[in-house]
């Protein structure tokens, strides 16, 4: 599983980064980054994805 971010969709709220600080990131562009995009959490990944508001992370099977 690998996890992405649409950066179109990003609205840099933070929620990501706050909930798994291990995988997520905001950048200089006040956008989130996946810092690794092949986390041993991948719950953690789940639960952020659950919570990004604009339903920008993208987590591939
Ligand atoms: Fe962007 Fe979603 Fe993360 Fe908020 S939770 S910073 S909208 S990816």
């Amino acid at each position: 599983m690998k996890v992405k971010i649409d950066e179109e969709q990003c609205t840099g709220c933070g929620i990501c980064s706050d909930t798994c600080p291990e995988i997520f990131e905001l950048g200089d562009d006040d956008l989130a980054h996946v810092k690794n995009p092949n986390p041993t959490d991948m719950n953690c990944a789940k639960e952020a994805a659950e919570s990004c508001p604009t339903e920008a992370i993208i987590i591939e099977e």
